[in-house]
């Protein structure tokens, strides 16, 4: 690869180093995930309570009557069988909660995918000494694709739907409306994630979500391109997605509705492909509808829907590692604006306090003929221009 080839030394010894911490960190989490330990489901059988059952699926008896379709309050101490509950039916809603249960190795695997995104678009993406003139080679697609690649593989299809970042997010109001035991427990896991997304500017997203990685992919296709031109209009965007969770909300805690534990992002979490489990119907429409308009519209669930999408829009205002633009070199070209699949280099360019959200997808970075553009901490900008190759083009 012509990119690899004009690496600096120490740019390959930065991708040596980085790999090799990405498998040690990999083979941590192999270790420490625990064996097979499936659940048992045969000893859940209708003759026991929702007592019994809840506590080994790590849930409320609320969330596992809400399941079964019962009543919240239905009695937690009376056998299912007594309750109408049958047997297929209780199996179908153990195997659906055993697949909440989070793989411990997947944490790693997030991790070690986002030290690698950081590593590439920090350090890598742009050979050492490169003028401007030959930006064309800088960030090549091929690495990031085999990246989410890997990400739909490895933490998507091969470790199932959990954790993933928005669920991350969903289980923390989930925990406070009584659907899992601990409030502290699901904060800390929506913290795993913001942390992530924060000290790369959303990287998790951009470079490690699994369902993130397919929309991603499918957008890549060299297809449709004069649709993908058109961008809907982050405002509209933003507010379908925060109203989505404003109703989410009011319809968790039983503000509207019947009763309290209504899951909206339950029937559109397309996360439940990675455990190959459709149901209900709406998940289904979810996936096909997302992937669809993946074709010609940049990451729809992540742009319309989703929760965790949200929270990390809003926690990008405290991003270490990130586009970061030189306003003494920008002379506002509208080249990084043209390559951007959404409004997010418009809104940096144009310094708005709350741009759209920033996958860290590279295009941006080897668009600009000004090179007024990099992807770093906030002294990187100043280190580019000690380079006296790319200071050929300053004021
Ligand atoms: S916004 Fe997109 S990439 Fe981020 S967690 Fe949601 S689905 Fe994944
Ligand atoms: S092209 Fe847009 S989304 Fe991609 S890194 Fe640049 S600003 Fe972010």
């Amino acid at each position: 690869m012509t990119w690899f080839a004009s690496l600096s030394r120490a740019q390959r010894l930065w991708f040596a180093l980085t790999l090799l911490a990405a498998v040690a960190i990999i083979g941590a989490g192999w270790v420490l995930e625990p064996g097979a330990a499936d659940l048992p489901e045969a000893a859940f059988t209708v003759d026991l309570p929702i007592r019994e059952i809840a506590p080994e699926l790590g849930v409320t008896g609320m969330a596992l009557a809400r399941e079964l379709g019962l009543p919240v309050d239905a009695p937690k101490g009376k056998s299912l069988k007594s309750l109408g509950i049958g047997q297929e039916e209780l199996d179908e809603v153990v195997d659906h909660l055993a697949g909440h249960r989070p793989s411990r190795l997947r944490y790693f695997v997030y991790v070690a995918l986002v030290l690698w995104g950081i590593v590439f678009l920090w350090r890598l993406g742009r050979p050492d000494g490169s003028p401007v003139e030959r930006r064309g080679g800088w960030y090549p697609r091929l690495p990031y694709i085999l990246t989410l690649v890997a990400a739909g593989i490895a933490s998507g299809f091969a470790l199932g739907k959990s954790p993933n970042p928005m669920e991350g997010f969903v289980k923390l109001p989930k925990a406070m409306a009584g659907l899992y035991p601990s409030v502290a427990v699901e904060a800390a896991g929506l913290l795993f994630f913001l942390v992530l997304a924060v000290v790369g500017n959303k990287l998790v997203c951009g470079w490690a979500c699994p369902f993130g990685a397919l929309q991603e992919l499918v957008y890549s296709l060299p297809l449709l391109r004069r649709l993908k031109r058109k961008k809907v209009p982050f405002v509209w965007s933003n507010s379908v997605r925060a109203l989505f969770f404003v109703l989410a909300l009011l319809l968790l805690f039983g503000v509207i509705g019947r009763s309290k534990g209504f899951v909206l992002y339950h029937s559109l979490n397309p996360f439940n492909l990675f455990n190959l489990d459709f149901s209900p119907v709406s998940v289904t429409v979810t996936i096909l509808l997302a992937l669809g308009l993946s074709l010609f519209l940049y990451r729809p669930f992540c742009q319309f829907l989703c929760p965790f999408g949200l929270v990390s829009w809003l926690a990008e205002r405290f991003s270490l590692a990130r586009v970061r633009i030189d306003r003494d070199r920008c002379d506002k070209c509208g080249a990084c604006v043209a390559a951007c699949p959404l409004e997010a280099a418009a809104g940096r360019v144009e310094g708005k306090p709350f741009p759209a959200d920033c996958y860290s997808c590279a295009r941006c970075l080897k668009a600009c003929p000004r090179d007024a553009i990099v992807w770093g901490w906030p002294r990187r900008a100043e280190t580019g221009r000690e380079d006296a190759a790319l200071n050929a083009g300053k004021p």
